[in-house]
């Protein structure tokens, strides 16, 4: 199975179509059909490494200042508790709880998978970004994920490389900064080359723009990890550009080839003038 790091930017994409939410759309159909889509979120970010184990995840709107059809995107996926004892076994001696009754599907997970997956029938469980540990831990732990995908398992992670919400300028909806293109690039660079090399980038000058709080930059980490355990780390970009000029959308892909009409830079159409993310938990 392949898996996948997907820059999902402003909430607003699960409603609208651009090159962007194409290419998850693109990704969904390309990839045989998942036994379940195990998610890493930036935004279900606590002090533990968990996952959901409820047979019926709720859909959670973790923002706000959006309009209220965004509130009323629901995605009614089933949950896989089985899964949960799957996924402890084989990250072992890692320890990962299981979360039966807080989380659910957060819109880092929503957001793209209204797209990628749009009839919601592929059971979702979503696994929590352990605030309290380093780049390593993350990476190791999506190398321990690494056998899932021989059991039918699609990990999508999703957060964005650069993601700067104080930084966001209205007036360049489809531009980076400087900053923004210079630390998304080496990302790339090492992504496409090294993948365990991600795990350094906090030594990068422009880290510290790029990456104000590592919530959104560390499920690329787990997607690195993958491809370091892989046979093939054929890794690929799936699409790339910057929103607001402090976030970039950069998307990547493991072991998939390339896909047809949605390579990176194909396509023009960007976001329209909305309102960009406003919350992190
Ligand atoms: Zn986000």
């Amino acid at each position: 199975m392949p898996a996948a790091f997907l820059g999902h930017g402003n909430p607003m994409n699960a409603l609208e179509v651009n090159r962007y939410t194409r290419a998850w759309r693109a990704f969904g159909r390309a990839v045989p059909r998942p036994r379940a889509i195990l998610v890493v979120s930036a935004h279900w970010n606590i002090n533990a490494t968990a996952v959901t184990a409820m047979p019926k995840p709720r859909t959670i709107h973790d923002f706000y200042g959006f309009p209220t059809s965004l509130f009323e995107v629901e995605y009614p996926a089933p949950g896989l508790p089985a899964l949960a004892e799957e996924i402890s076994d084989v990250v072992k001696p890692t320890w990962v709880g299981a979360d039966v009754d807080s989380w659910g599907i957060d819109h880092g997970t929503w957001s793209v998978l209204v797209h990628a997956f749009p009839d919601a029938s592929v059971p979702v469980v979503q696994l929590s970004i352990n605030a309290d540990k380093d780049a390593d831990y993350h990476l190791d732990l999506g190398a321990r994920l690494a056998p899932l995908r021989e059991r039918g398992i699609l990990i999508v992670a999703s957060g964005n490389v650069v993601h700067n919400l104080g930084g966001v300028d209205r007036e360049r909806p489809e531009e980076g900064f400087d900053w923004a293109q210079r630390f998304d690039e080496s990302a790339k660079e090492r992504m496409l080359t090294n993948p365990i090399e991600m795990a350094t980038l906090d030594a990068h000058a422009d880290y510290r723009k790029a990456v104000p709080t590592p919530d959104h930059f560390i499920p690329a980490l787990y997607l690195a990890g993958l491809a370091a355990a892989a046979a093939e780390p054929r890794t690929e970009v799936l699409v790339d550009g910057y929103a607001y000029g402090s976030l970039s959308m950069t998307a990547y892909t493991l072991g998939l080839s390339c896909l047809p009409g949605e390579t990176a830079g194909g396509g023009a159409e960007m976001p329209s003038d909305v309102p960009p993310e406003q919350t992190n938990t």
